[in-house]
């Protein structure tokens, strides 16, 4: 294993998984477990179960979800945007092959369709096989359509349209790039019902401030309402991790907190992160943050 950056055998015969995303920074995990380690058709995947954060997924060398913290990215990019729309019918995740985004989708009941459009068959069927704690099941909801694609020829060819639009994708490297892209979104607005909302991950400001400046920038050239709202995932290192936010619908993002309540109970959903509270107050941005989305909304004159 020495050659191998991201799992290393140190001195004491302990094994340890590395995630190498950021410049001068790593971030390392104990290892009990190497459960897969493979190259799919488009990435080399990784996964282990680990001493601290239990099964844990990486793509090309950079954490994806582990299981003591998938609910927090999970919870906060499906409860929040449905339950602030309050009348979801038609949901699309690009990316997302893990199944955990999907699974919370489902958890609500006006959800009448969601179709994924993941690139990698060989993260969905490990996932499928070995990850059922994390998808439940939901690839065979009947309500679920799986699209082994590009994420950007789908949303450049498709005639469907949707009330939310998820992006949870790697970073924007590799197979990602193209879905940090001016033309990529301007063609997920065009699947985008009327008031609908798309949402992005983007990472986590303190480390990668030009992520979110960038989609921020290209949101502002398109939507009413540019900007983000944050979230704090254990492995995604570096404190805040920003969700993209994107819509014509001013007013989703200030619901009165007596109607996110109602709808949360309507709901009777069991979570562990997501609360109504939370929601109200996951748009007030830290000032460092508020810097980055108003220059990214300056850059495109707004
Ligand atoms: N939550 C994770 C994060 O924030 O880093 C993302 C998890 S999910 C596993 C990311 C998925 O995006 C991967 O399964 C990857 O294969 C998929 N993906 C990457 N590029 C894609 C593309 N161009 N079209 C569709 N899916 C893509």
């Amino acid at each position: 294993m020495g050659t191998n950056v991201n799992l290393t055998t140190d001195a004491d015969g302990r094994v340890w998984y590395t995630e190498t995303l950021h410049e001068g920074f790593r971030a390392s995990y104990e290892v009990k477990e190497v459960v897969y380690d493979s190259n799919t058709p488009h990435q080399r995947l990784i996964v282990v179960d680990t001493v601290s954060f239990g099964r844990l997924m990486a793509l090309d060398g950079v954490t994806q979800v582990t299981t003591a913290d998938e609910y927090v990215y999970h919870e906060m990019l499906s409860h929040l945007p449905i339950l602030a729309h309050g009348n979801v019918k038609d949901v699309l995740i690009i990316g997302g092959g893990d199944g955990g985004l999907a699974e919370e989708v489902l958890k609500h009941r006006s959800i009448q369709r969601l179709v994924m459009v993941e690139i990698d068959p060989g993260v969905i069927d490990f996932a499928r096989t070995h990850w059922q704690a994390l998808h439940q099941g939901c690839f065979d909801d009947p309500r679920f359509k799986l699209v082994v694609a590009d994420g950007k020829d789908f949303a450049a060819t498709s005639s469907d349209r949707f009330d939310i639009i998820v992006i949870d994708s790697t970073d924007p490297i590799g197979p990602s790039e193209v879905l940090f892209t001016k033309d990529f979104y301007t063609d997920c607005k065009r699947l985008l019902k009327p008031g609908g909302v798309l949402l992005t991950q983007n990472g986590v400001p303190f480390f990668q401030a030009d992520e979110l400046k960038n989609t921020v920038y290209n949101f502002a050239r398109l939507f009413a309402d540019a900007g983000c709202y944050l979230a704090v995932v254990p492995t995604y290192v570096g404190g805040f991790m920003a969700l993209g936010w994107g819509t014509d619908n001013v007013a989703l993002r200030n619901v009165p907190l007596a109607k996110l309540k109602a709808r949360f109970a309507e709901a009777s959903l069991k979570t562990l992160y997501y609360t109504p509270e939370l929601h109200a107050a996951a748009f007030a941005l830290p000032a460092f943050i508020a810097e980055v989305v108003e220059a990214g909304l300056r850059e495109a004159g707004r």
